[in-house]
């Protein structure tokens, strides 16, 4: 049965850039980046996946008022497996970042171009090759009246791109899809020898910080409080946390350490001489999972307080973003099985990581599913003349289905 389906999926490249094709053609675009969601995208795939024989298919729609079709659709297809008790997942993202400046492109970025081994066009990478490698594991056996050992399911979600709110948050919140033994695979990140499995990520919280001094004419300083003044003091003092608090290293991780960086500074007064009341910056804040998110926020408040203190102005946090993440473990089976199909397809060593956060794995290990972000990419992915190897999709369908055998 191996050799029939390596062999199906070797064979498989015409299908491959047909696929690939279609789906490019289909520009499936959050509205927050001014498109109309991924409805189009996912009724062309579903065609095509029933007219190549794959029947199961169910789609489950979160509402959403913002787009025309008011929708955004999730899909699910299911190739029976011999076992049902432990399913393979793979789990990919209909939706594509738009094309950003045009005249970078070498090539129409919504019309696929092979060259060289290659394919090019806007998601052809992010995340169409994970797509594409799941759909071509699933029919190998399909087309061949095959049945896998497991049950194999292909999750198609929405809204990656732009926070999961309409995908993977929205089915884990109104749908019981996994079981605790599934395998599930994210092919959306990964490095060119496919030798990282990424198994966890660093807590994240975003904060604004808002200062509010007195307002004042820069020839009379003493008659306001300088905001700005106080607001950069506290900058450095949120970044020195980095040493003085969060000490400990995680090897898993690169970088090793908690990392907290002041990024995004708003615009103050206008004209050079006006003391300025108010301030505003952001930071950015990547935790080791040792240490909670709350306990970042109290070392924060600790240093704004101290600020208050001293230059009698007014902080205040808006937290834009937080999330925790609770890691696979490194010999959960997910990781043991993959390690051993990527040694077997590409006779390289996977190791367990950790990433600085920010995948959709994060919402399935909150919900108690250990997940893997996984693929042998380029990591083209959001930039202009984005590509993929037609090799690296026939590998990774090659590691998928030997993963269902
Ligand atoms: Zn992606």
């Amino acid at each position: 049965m191996k050799e029939k389906v390596f062999t199906f999926i070797r064979e498989s490249v015409d299908g491959i850039v047909e696929l690939e094709s279609l789906l490019t053609s289909v520009p499936a675009l959050a509205p927050e980046s001014g498109g109309q969601g991924e409805l189009d995208k996912a009724i062309a795939l579903e065609k095509w996946l029933r007219a190549n024989g794959v029947g199961d298919i169910v789609r489950m729609d979160a509402p959403d008022g913002r787009v025309a079709s008011k929708i955004r659709p999730n899909l699910v297809a299911t190739i029976p497996g011999k076992d049902d008790s432990a399913r393979l997942w793979v789990m990919t993202h209909l939706d594509v970042v738009p094309e950003g400046e045009r005249s970078n492109w070498k090539s129409d970025p919504w019309k696929v171009v092979v060259k060289d081994g290659r394919i090019y066009g806007r998601g052809v990478e992010d995340n169409q090759q994970g797509l594409v490698s799941s759909v071509f594991a699933a029919l190998a056996f399909l087309k061949q009246g095959l049945v896998p050992a497991r049950t194999i399911k292909l999750l198609f979600v929405a809204d990656e791109e732009v926070g999961s709110k309409f995908g993977i948050q929205y089915l884990l919140a109104n749908y019981d899809l996994f079981k605790k033994d599934d395998i599930i695979i994210i092919p959306d990140g990964g490095n060119a020898q496919g030798s990282e499995i990424e198994v966890a990520e660093k807590n994240i919280c975003w904060l604004k910080v808002t200062t509010k001094g007195v307002q004042t004419h820069a020839a009379m300083p003493d008659k306001g409080v300088n905001a700005f003044v106080a607001a950069s003091d506290l900058v450095l003092r949120l970044h020195a946390l980095e040493k003085s608090v969060f000490t400990a290293r995680d090897s898993l991780f690169e970088p090793d350490r908690t990392t907290i960086n002041p990024t995004k500074k708003e615009a103050n007064v206008p004209n050079v001489n006006t003391i300025p009341g108010d301030d505003v910056f952001c930071v950015d804040m990547r935790i080791l999972p040792q240490y909670p998110v709350a306990m970042a926020m109290a070392e924060a408040r600790k240093a704004a307080d101290a600020i208050e203190a001293q230059y009698k102005v007014k902080v205040t946090f808006e937290v834009l973003q937080s999330n925790e993440s609770k890691a696979t473990p490194a010999d959960a089976p997910v990781v043991g099985k993959l390690k051993q199909a990527v040694k077997e397809i590409y006779g390289v060593e996977a190791k367990a990581i950790g990433i600085g956060g920010g995948t959709v794995g994060a919402y399935l290990r909150k919900a108690g599913y250990d997940c893997v972000v996984w693929a042998r990419m380029e990591e083209t992915a959001h930039q202009p003349n984005e590509s993929a190897l037609i090799e690296n999709v026939i590998g990774d369908a090659l590691v998928f289905a030997s993963l269902a055998l």
